[in-house]
């Protein structure tokens, strides 16, 4: 399994990154995690859109979805799309919050998209297996358990501490942490991971690589880094267009 990183830029796309978003891929077939501000235009620089399998939006937040706007107009426009609805697994409601995002009318993407919701029951999905959790999250968040080829890689989505997040991860061989909060007191519950966070829930669930990601550009990214490394070593920043081996 191969993950590569289109965008990584938390809250929203920052000078040097697009806003979420992350293609996994096993035995040809790929998957988009997340597609959030600016990534489409990153994404054709790393592949060519017409051969991602399907989407997966781990939640309707600005950051994480709203890139699917011109992915629509490529599909329908560009005359290099297969011409088939893409699947599109997504929290209940992103038929109609994608529509209005893409036009206001909010007319149906049944089109483009071939609209399945995200219930926390596991699915198939081409080679890989799936299974979801709900978040620690002000909005209805997933965080997503890919496994293929005896290998198993989480994605955290955004949230907030979370033990649930814990167990999706348990013994994963990587796990990518949202890392946004900068470890400070006072800071919201239910919302962001602290570098600090996002090292403990590594720890917690026994994983083999901790990728942390989400980090906003107005926050210290080494200092992220030294937070969640205090308490598991293995830490990385991920980089936009870098690709990891699972
Ligand atoms: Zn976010
Ligand atoms: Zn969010």
């Amino acid at each position: 399994m191969r993950v590569t990183v289109v965008g990584c830029s938390g809250s929203g796309p920052g000078p040097t990154s697009p806003a979420s978003s992350y293609l996994v891929e096993h035995d040809g077939f790929r998957v988009l995690l997340d597609l959030g501000n600016g990534a489409f235009g990153t994404l054709q620089a790393l592949a060519d859109p017409a051969t991602v399998d399907a989407l997966y939006l781990s939640h309707l937040h600005a950051d994480h979805c709203l890139d699917v706007a011109p992915f629509i107009v490529w599909h329908r426009y560009s005359g290099r799309s297969r011409r088939q609805p893409v699947p599109l697994y997504a929290p209940v409601g992103a038929d109609r919050r994608l529509a209005a995002a893409y036009y206001g009318d909010g007319a149906p993407l049944e089109d483009v998209f071939d609209f399945a919701v995200l219930t926390g029951a596991p699915f198939d999905l081409g080679p890989f297996q799936v299974q979801t959790v709900r978040t620690a999250h002000p909005v209805e968040c997933h965080a997503v358990r890919l496994t293929a080829g005896g290998r198993s890689l989480v994605y955290t989505g955004d949230t907030g501490a979370s033990t649930a997040v814990v167990e999706l991860a348990r013994g994963a061989d990587v796990l990518l942490a949202e890392a946004a909060h900068p470890d400070v007191p006072g800071l919201p519950p239910g919302l962001h991971l602290s570098g600090r966070e996002a090292g403990e829930h590594a720890a917690a669930a026994g994983v083999g690589r901790l990728l942390l990601t989400h980090v906003p550009a107005w926050v210290d990214r080494t200092a992220q880094l030294a937070s969640a490394r205090a308490v598991f070593p293995a830490a990385e920043l991920v980089e936009p267009g870098a690709t990891y081996d699972v």
